[in-house]
C-alpha cells in the first residue's frame, strides 16, 4: 500500500492547479455574481487541455486516465469553486457514468465523445417532488410504443435543469412497483413538450441552474434508452462513481477553507501577535487538517479500489458521509477564525461553507448514506417502508 501519488499525478496536480489559480478565479467570481453556469467558452478550454472526462476511455474521447487521476483535477478546479469545476464534475462523475457503462453502443458513441469535447452538458434527473430520499417512489413514466418512449411527468432538483442540452431521465418503464420498473432514457432539451420552471435559488450552488422539469407526452426515437425496467441497480452502481464526485466537491471547498483560514492566521495580529500564536487557534487549525486527510484517504480508498471500474456502495458512501460532514464543519470553523471577515460577502469563505452545506443533500443526503453504510455491514438491504 503506498499513500504517496506518482511523479506523473504530481505533474498532474501541478499543471491543473497553476491553471485553474490563473484562469477560474475571474470565470468564478462572474459566476458567483450573476448566478449564470459557466461559460460554454471555458468548458471548450477544459476540454482543450484535456479535463472533461478524464477517466473515459480514450475509445470515447475521454482521457482513458484512472478515476484518482480524475479526482485530482476536479478537486483543483474545484478549490476555486464549484460553479466552475461543475462541467468536469459532470464528465468524469456525472451522469454520463450510466451511459458510458450501461447504454448501448450506439447512445455511447453518441453521446459521450461529445461530453468529454465539451459540446455537450448531460445532467440527471432523478428526483420529484415526492420521491427524494425514496427515489423508488417516482412517477414520471417513459413507455415504448412503436420504435419511440413517450414521456410524461415531472422532476425537481436538477442541476443544470435549462442549461444543460440533454437529462439522464429515470422514468417508471413498466408496472412492476418499486425499484423493478425503474429504466433510464436520454433526453434532449428541445424536444416538444419538454418545458423548464422557474430558476430556483438555493443558499448556495450559484451558477449550478435547478428548475422543474416538465413532460407532458415528449417523444424520443427508441434509440435514447439507456437501460429499461429492471436496470435501477445498474443505474445506482454508475451512481456509486457519482458519489465519488460529491466528495470530491465536499473535499476542495474544505481543503481551500483550510488553506485561506492557514494563510489568514499567520498574516491576523491580535494582542501584539499572530493569531497562530494562541493555542486554541492551533487546536482549530490541527482538528480542520486531520478531517481534511481523513476524508481524502477515504475518498482515494473508494477510487483506487474500484480501479477501472465502479466503486462499491460501502466505500464510496463512507467517503461521501464523511466528507459531506467534514466540509460543513471545516468551513464553519474556518470562518470563525477569519472573524468578521469570514461572515463578510467581500471575502470568500462564506460562500465556501453556503456551497459545502449543500453536497450532503444532494446525491443522496447524508442519513441515507449511513443507511448504506449499515447495510454493507450487516450484509442486507433494510426496508424503509416496513
Ligand atoms: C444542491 C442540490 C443539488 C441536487 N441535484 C440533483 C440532481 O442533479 N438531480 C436530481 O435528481 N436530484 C438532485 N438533488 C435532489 C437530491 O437528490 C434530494 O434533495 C435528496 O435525495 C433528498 O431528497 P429530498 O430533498 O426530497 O429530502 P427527503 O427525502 O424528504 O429527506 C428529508 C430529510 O429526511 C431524512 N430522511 C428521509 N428518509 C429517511 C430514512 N429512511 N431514514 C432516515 N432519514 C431519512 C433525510 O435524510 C433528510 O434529512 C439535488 C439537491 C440539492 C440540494
Amino acid at each position: 500500500m503506498d499513500f504517496s501519488l506518482s511523479s506523473e499525478q504530481e505533474q498532474l496536480v501541478d499543471t491543473v492547479r497553476r491553471f485553474s489559480q490563473a484562469e477560474l478565479p475571474e470565470i468564478a467570481r462572474e459566476i458567483e455574481e450573476t448566478g449564470e453556469p459557466a461559460p460554454r467558452a471555458i468548458i471548450k478550454r477544459y476540454a482543450e487541455l484535456g479535463l472533461l472526462g478524464t477517466n473515459i476511455p480514450e475509445a470515447l474521447g475521454g482521457g482513458g486516465m484512472t478515476h484518482l487521476d480524475a479526482v485530482l483535477v476536479l478537486e483543483e478546479t474545484a478549490k476555486i469553486s464549484p460553479a466552475v469545476a461543475f462541467p468536469i464534475f459532470e464528465s468524469s462523475f456525472g451522469p454520463i457514468l450510466a451511459i458510458s457503462h450501461f447504454a448501448p453502443e450506439p447512445l455511447r458513441e453518441r453521446v459521450v465523445p461529445k461530453v468529454c469535447a465539451g459540446e455537450m452538458i448531460v445532467a440527471v434527473a432523478m428526483s420529484e417532488p415526492d420521491a427524494g430520499s425514496a427515489l423508488t417512489d417516482l412517477k414520471t413514466t417513459a413507455k415504448v410504443d412503436g420504435g419511440k418512449i413517450i414521456i410524461n411527468g415531472m422532476k425537481r432538483w436538477c442541476s443544470g435543469a435549462g442549461h444543460s442540452d440533454a437529462y439522464v431521465v429515470y422514468a417508471r418503464m413498466s408496472d412492476d412497483p418499486g425499484a423493478k420498473g425503474i429504466g433510464a432514457v436520454l433526453v434532449e432539451k428541445d424536444r416538444d413538450g419538454f418545458t423548464f420552471g422557474k430558476p430556483e435559488h438555493h443558499m448556495g450552488f450559484r451558477g449550478i441552474p435547478s428548475a422543474d422539469m416538465y413532460f407532458e407526452n415528449v417523444e424520443v426515437p427508441e434509440e435514447n434508452l439507456i437501460t429499461p425496467a429492471g436496470g435501477f441497480r445498474k443505474l445506482m452502481e454508475a451512481f456509486d462513481l457519482e458519489r465519488c464526485g460529491n466528495t470530491t466537491m465536499s473535499l476542495a471547498i474544505a481543503q481551500s477553507a483550510l488553506d485561506q483560514a492557514l494563510a489568514y492566521v499567520q498574516e491576523r495580529k491580535q494582542f501584539g501577535k499572530e493569531i497562530v500564536e494562541f493555542q486554541a487557534v492551533q487546536l482549530k487549525l490541527a482538528e480542520m487538517k486531520m478531517k481534511v486527510d481523513a476524508a481524502r484517504l477515504l475518498l482515494y480508498r473508494a477510487v483506487v479500489n474500484a480501479q477501472k471500474g465502479l466503486p462499491s456502495i460501502a466505500d464510496s458512501s463512507i467517503a461521501k458521509c464523511f466528507a459531506n460532514e467534514m466540509v460543513r464543519e471545516v468551513t464553519s470553523t474556518a470562518l470563525q477564525l477569519m472573524g468578521g471577515y469570514g461572515y463578510s460577502t467581500e471575502f470568500p469563505l462564506e460562500q465556501k461553507l453556503r456551497d459545502g452545506w449543500g453536497w450532503g443533500i444532494a446525491g443522496g443526503t447524508i442519513d441515507i448514506q449511513k443507511i448504506n453504510i449499515a447495510s454493507a455491514l450487516v450484509g442486507r438491504r433494510f426496508d424503509q417502508r416496513r
